[in-house]
């Protein structure tokens, strides 16, 4: 979003640029790579319920497609700027890359505010969108996902109308459908059983038995809560959850030395993921403060709610015993603070591996979309957690192998992905 002083395109550049002279890439490929392929942008024109006419703006990015179709999800925000679009559609690249699967990266967006517009207007733009990219998405070419403020009821508007102009049946031109319309199932649980898939994996190599850690997680959301339900199911321990409080205008930390119990947090729990305060003093958590997930005794840090929850100021608050930070949550940790972890020597999943598994669930979704033919939900998770492990040993071998960061291995095995699809093409 627009924040004065930060460009998130151009630290998406800069992070690339670092990587890219690591890798010893050539000019024409760094140019190439540094830039989006094609970028649309829209004007789309709504009657407006009252009858008055109005004019969104809109976008699609596709950063590069040499690995495949085009892959990210649609933003529906009043700040959506062009080039956080731009930024989002590269690190999508690098995403789909860093878990090997045969996409490339995009990101759309519309400047609105559907908290001021009706369902019937919401309606409208979706279509409108649609309409005026029809020619330049579709299964083969750029497949769209729900992403901030916009879920499964506006992919399905926007399937329909593609549909409508297409005259066919292309389920698999977007993901994130209801299950009951081509959408897969798992896909819920993906993004959070995925991270523990590989903390799972992580623990193996650090000589760490999962049944005996504790962890900490910020958020008591989507990813969050399946985080939770799996590394529980292992046999891990969880002593304290976050959550915004919408009552109170703060967050919380909902804290039991035992662990907590995941069901009977849920049952009091939101649709907004926010836990009801009263109940649960009432089952026994001690209430904290939203910040203290970050300062428990625990051996595991799951950031799994916002962007920059640990900064340069609040890093030294974690307690020497953490080994593992987890990142659910896209950039929850800023620069300055990841330099401070690492001279710390705390292991940090970085957030484009760690929750990459809500994008290879939208793969599976579109491979069995494509081909009209749908699986259990047994085999999607097994085929994740193939996935999410292989993603995790290539990066972890790498980066034991040339003593570098995690994330910086992470980033080389994805750039340099790109860059060998574009050079085999012989396109650089
Ligand atoms: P969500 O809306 O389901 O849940 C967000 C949770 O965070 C809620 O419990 C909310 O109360 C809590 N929260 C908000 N502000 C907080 C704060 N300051 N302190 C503590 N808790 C706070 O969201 P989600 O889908 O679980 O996504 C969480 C993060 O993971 C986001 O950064 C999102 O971009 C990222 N992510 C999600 C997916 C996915 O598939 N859902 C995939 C990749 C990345």
């Amino acid at each position: 979003m627009a924040d004065k002083g930060y460009n998130a395109f151009n630290m998406a550049q800069q992070q690339f640029d670092r990587i890219a002279d690591m890798l010893d890439l050539d000019e024409a490929t760094k140019d190439l790579l540094r830039s989006p392929l094609r970028e649309y942008h829209l004007t789309i024109p709504i009657k407006m319920d009252d009858g008055s006419y109005k004019v969104f703006k809109g976008f699609r990015v596709q950063h590069n497609d040499a690995r495949g179709p085009v892959k990210g999800g649609i933003r529906f925000h009043p700040q959506e700027t062009a080039d956080t679009v731009k930024a989002l559609a590269m690190w999508m690249t690098w995403k789909c890359a860093v878990v090997d699967i045969p996409l490339g990266g995009g990101k759309g967006g519309v400047i609105c505010d559907p908290h001021n517009l009706s369902e019937n207007e919401q309606e409208k733009i979706c279509r409108g969108w649609i309409r005026q990219l029809s020619k330049d998405i579709g299964p083969m070419r750029d497949v769209p996902a729900p992403d901030v403020m916009t879920n499964n009821q506006h992919m399905l508007w926007m399937m329909d109308e593609y549909e409508t102009l297409m005259s066919g049946k292309y389920p698999g031109v977007i993901t994130g459908k209801p299950v009951v319309l081509g959408g897969s199932l798992g896909r819920t649980e993906a993004t959070g059983y995925g991270l523990i898939y590989i903390l799972r994996e992580a623990l193996k190599e650090m000589d760490m038995d999962i049944t005996k850690t504790t962890a900490s997680i910020q958020g008591f959301g989507n990813v969050a809560r399946y985080a939770a339900e799996l590394y529980l199911e292992y046999g891990g321990t969880v002593v304290s959850v976050s959550c915004w409080d919408q009552k109170d205008g703060c967050t919380y930390s909902y804290y039991k030395k035992e662990g907590v119990d995941l069901n009977e947090l849920v049952e009091i729990t939101d649709r907004f993921g926010t836990i009801d305060k009263k109940k649960a003093e009432k089952k026994g958590y001690v209430v904290k403060s939203g910040d203290d997930w970050l300062t428990c005794e625990v051996d595991i840090l799951i950031p799994a709610a916002l962007e920059n929850s640990i900064t340069k100021e609040n890093v030294d608050d974690i307690k020497s015993r953490v080994k593992i930070i987890a990142c659910g949550a896209n950039g929850p940790i800023t620069p300055e603070a990841d330099d401070v972890l690492e001279k710390q020597g705390i292991f940090v999943i970085p957030d484009f591996l760690a929750n990459a598994g809500g994008v290879v669930c939208s793969y599976f979704e579109q491979v069995q979309s494509n081909q009209n033919y749908y699986w259990t939900k047994e085999e999607v998770l097994g085929k994740l957690d193939n996935k999410m492990t292989d993603a995790f040993y290539a990066v972890w071998q790498l980066a034991k192998r040339q003593k570098i960061r995690v994330s910086d291995a992470a980033y080389m095995i994805a750039i340099s992905r790109v860059a060998e699809a574009c050079k085999l093409r012989g396109w650089v």
